[in-house]
């Protein structure tokens, strides 16, 4: 990248016009692409894996109905059979690509098979079904995605360096300085984070915060508050970033809950909600309740907070064992955990511990709002 700069720099006196894209005729019509945009198709593959393709559009979209529907061969993702194997991309939402800058796009894409039914790894169509169901509550959701940078290691091995640990393999001293820590040999990675940060406003997805985790190489962004569905989107929308991000830099990212055994904290996907009545006069008593049938129902919200969680939640490490469910105010060694503010100003909303770094998020807010929409009735 250095040596080369950024060619799409090259594009930037373009004059491009804006609308909805006309296919392959739209273009075949066309002297010259200088009036075009490029769009990135991200979506998620049978392992909630974001991958993407890229397609130069006829006109640049003023919102995601401009955008025309994609496919892509399944058969190489394990997303459909080889001999039927177009998956349909539909878009579903519009961002700005903080990689190629200019009038280019991504979108979020969301993948049917040739029937229209949602393919292999598609879980953002129930998350939507139940969103809708539910959209008189307002939920709004704010995750904490926390995330590890690795070593590189042979192509297609996964890496159990962790980004932070000595070049002589051998461990830095304990966790303690690390979280929230600045100065070289303390701070490790902040380029990535920073980055990414940048590059998920510049994109429009709605990153809060960041701040440097427990464990050496160890980071945290906050997406949120979301509505509804859009808390899926823009969280795989940033982690698609980070795959991004993490690539030019020279580094790889983990997501895995514990990526890392020993003495040093995994990762997890804090996931905060609210319903509207949360957040209103009275929302304590609200809040209340809705950790009681969280209670009820906690293996059913575990078995779709993400794969190794076990391996995480074992009560150290400011988790709470998998095999238990508390909630409390202020507490981080409970499942729930509702923030002091929330339990000072009596209105607010709850902060479930639980879901991993590598969690669906389609499958944690739909489950979530599932679990609430019956008890608030
Ligand atoms: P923590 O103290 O657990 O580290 P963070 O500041 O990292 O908390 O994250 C808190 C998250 O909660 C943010 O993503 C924020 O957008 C989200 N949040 C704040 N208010 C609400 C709310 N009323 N409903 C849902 N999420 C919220
Ligand atoms: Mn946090
Ligand atoms: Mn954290
Ligand atoms: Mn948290």
């Amino acid at each position: 990248m250095a040596t080369v700069g950024n060619s799409w720099d090259l594009l930037k006196d373009f004059k491009v016009t804006t609308g909805k894209d006309e296919g392959g005729m739209g273009l075949g019509k066309k002297d010259s692409y200088e009036t075009c945009v490029v769009a990135e198709y991200v979506w998620l593959d049978a392992f909630g894996v974001p991958r993407s393709k890229t397609k130069t559009l006829s006109k640049k979209p003023y919102d995601v109905d401009c955008l025309p529907v994609w496919n892509f061969d399944g058969s190489s993702t394990e997303q459909s059979p080889g001999e039927n194997s177009d998956v349909y991309l539909v878009p579903r939402a519009l961002f700005r690509d903080p990689f190629r800058g200019g009038d280019n796009v991504m979108v979020l894409a969301e993948c049917f098979t040739w029937e229209m039914e949602p393919a292999i790894g598609n879980t953002r169509a129930a998350c939507a079904t139940i969103m809708e169901s539910y959209k008189a509550h307002d939920p709004w959701f704010g995750i904490e995605q926390e995330y590890t940078l690795m070593k590189p290691t042979k192509v297609g091995e996964v890496s159990k360096e962790p980004y932070g640990f000595n070049a002589d393999g051998s461990e830095p001293a304990p966790q303690g300085p690390y979280y929230t820590g600045a100065g070289t040999g303390v701070s490790i990675g902040r380029e990535v984070a920073d980055t990414h940060y940048a590059k998920c406003l510049y994109a429009g997805v709605k990153v809060a915060g960041i701040n440097a985790e427990v464990m050496p190489g160890q980071w945290e962004y906050q997406v949120g508050p979301c509505r509804g569905l859009e808390m899926g989107d823009h969280l795989t929308m940033s982690r698609y970033i980070m795959y991004r991000v993490t690539e030019d830099l020279g580094m790889q990212v983990s997501f895995h809950p514990k990526p890392r055994t020993g003495d040093w904290n995994g990762a997890g996907c804090h996931t905060n909600f609210s319903i509207k009545s949360m957040r209103e006069d009275g929302g304590l008593a609200v809040i209340e309740k809705v950790c009681e049938a969280f209670g009820k129902v906690a293996a059913d919200h575990i078995k779709e907070y993400g794969e190794g969680n076990d391996l995480r939640l074992t009560g150290l490490h400011e988790t709470c064992s998998i095999k238990e469910f508390k909630y409390g105010v202020a507490n981080r060694g409970c499942s729930i955990r509702i923030p002091r503010e929330t339990a000072a100003a009596k209105k607010g909303y709850m902060e479930d511990r639980r879901p991993a770094a590598n969690c669906d998020p389609y499958l944690v807010t739909a489950r979530m709002m599932q679990t609430t929409g019956p008890a608030v009735m």
